[in-house]
């Protein structure tokens, strides 16, 4: 079993390995799963075309139209309706519907909650013409034949300009930290990717990808302690949330699914086993502290904010698409742990707005999914290290 191998406290955390596969085997996947199917958390705002700030269009982007449309035109928002968009079958992006967006949308389910900008995203969250409305559960986060130098080029620049991989005897914690919610979000990429892979193009059978996750993730203990540290924070996150996430509204005009959502999100903000077992899965107060701490804050807060940018260079729609919004949730998770003051002490009290809430839980779902996969796929780990041992 992996826990065998990944014994005791995750690195700079406050929960050990063994707790964290237990309560999400136990309460948060199971919990997640069923949230994130609700009418108020499957929508997702985002503006899909692509508008690289840091170097041409490398002709992947231009074909941002790129989607099946399958939807009825009357379910379309009057912005969208707009000549070409609804055009029948738009070839796909390198001709892989994998990779493409489906649309379809229900406005009514989108209500407008305060519009504010995330201090830690790049994202202009107004509503304007650009933005498409997503059904998330009809576009999961799989294979889609992203790859090459387009792919690498956005990855070499997450890590060489804003995260370099910190040294030995780095003593920054805050830069070490934003390293890892990279590289931890990277690897639940990856496991995505390995887990719903296309493996017969003729036949288009999809599955699991074990060689794929083995070469990718599980072969790199740093890849794996990095997913459950991205996981711990952004629990801690939501649990520092709990009172505002409890509390606010889940309307989209259906009673009893909106009653369903917060009942889930209780469920899961006061749930006893997770707070008899894993308290505090982070603690963001010794962060910033000394001198220098504010003008780290801002350094880091810039550098994620242009790895917020760098998802729009992202040249596949549906890997945009789920790049934002796990950055748009990283970046949510950065402004409550961070940015406000959740005791109304001083400071912003803490406002999220409806795409920040979608973005954060639906993040915690796909990290809680990628934990769950590396847990059970505990004797490939176990292989991968023994063969690393005897290589050695
Ligand atoms: P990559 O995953 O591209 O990694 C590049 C390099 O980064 C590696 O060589 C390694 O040195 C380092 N690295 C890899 N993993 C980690 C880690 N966890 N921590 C630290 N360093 C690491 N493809 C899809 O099929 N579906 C998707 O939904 C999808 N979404 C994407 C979203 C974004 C934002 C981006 C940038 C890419 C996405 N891709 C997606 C492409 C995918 O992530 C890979 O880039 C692609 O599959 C090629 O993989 P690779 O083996 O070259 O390594």
């Amino acid at each position: 079993q992996v826990s065998q191998k990944y014994t005791g406290i995750v690195e700079d955390c406050c929960c050990d390995y063994e707790t964290v596969n237990s309560i999400n085997g136990e309460v948060l996947y199971p919990l997640l799963q069923e949230l994130v199917t609700t009418p108020f958390f499957r929508y997702f705002k985002v503006k899909l075309w692509c508008d690289c700030p840091f170097w041409p269009n490398d002709g992947m982007c231009r074909l941002r139209d790129c989607s099946v449309c399958e939807c009825p035109e009357n379910e379309f928002p009057e912005p969208f309706k707009k000549p070409g968009i609804l055009s029948a079958h738009l070839m796909c992006q390198e001709e892989k519907p994998e990779a493409s967006v489906d649309r379809t949308v229900d406005n009514r389910a989108f209500r407008g909650w305060i519009v504010t900008d995330n201090p830690w995203t790049n994202d202009d969250e107004t509503d304007n013409d650009e933005m498409t409305y997503v059904n998330l559960q009809l576009n999961p986060e799989r294979y889609t034949g992203y790859t090459g130098p387009s792919a690498r080029k956005i990855w070499d620049a997450v890590y060489s300009e804003n995260c370099p991989k910190y040294s030995a005897g780095e003593i920054c914690q805050e830069k070490k930290v934003l390293y890892k919610l990279i590289s931890g979000l990277h690897s639940s990429i990856s496991i995505h990717i390995a887990a719903d892979y296309l493996l017969d193009e003729v036949t288009n059978q999809w599955g699991q990808n074990p060689k794929l996750m083995h070469d990718r993730i599980l072969r790199y203990p740093d890849r794996v302690q990095n997913l459950y540290f991205t996981y711990l924070f952004v629990l801690r996150a939501v649990m520092k949330a709990a009172n505002y996430l409890e509390q606010a509204e889940y309307n989209t005009g259906n009673n009893e699914e909106d009653l369903k959502s917060q009942s889930l999100i209780r469920q899961l903000v006061h749930n006893p086993k997770l707070q008899s077992s894993c308290p505090l899965p982070f603690d963001e107060a010794k962060l910033w502290q000394g001198q220098s701490g504010p003008e780290l804050k801002q350094n880091i807060q810039k550098q994620f904010k242009n790895i917020s940018a760098l998802m729009d260079c992202v040249g596949c729609e549906k890997c945009r698409l789920w790049g934002k919004l796990q950055i748009l949730g990283l970046g949510t998770a950065l402004k409550i742990l961070f940015s406000v003051d959740n005791n109304n002490h001083q400071g912003l009290p803490l406002q999220l707005q409806r795409n920040e809430v979608i973005a954060l839980l639906n993040l915690l779902n796909r990290l809680s999914e990628s934990i769950k996969v590396v847990h059970e796929s505990g004797d490939m780990f176990v292989n991968s290290v023994d063969r690393q041992i005897v290589d050695a």
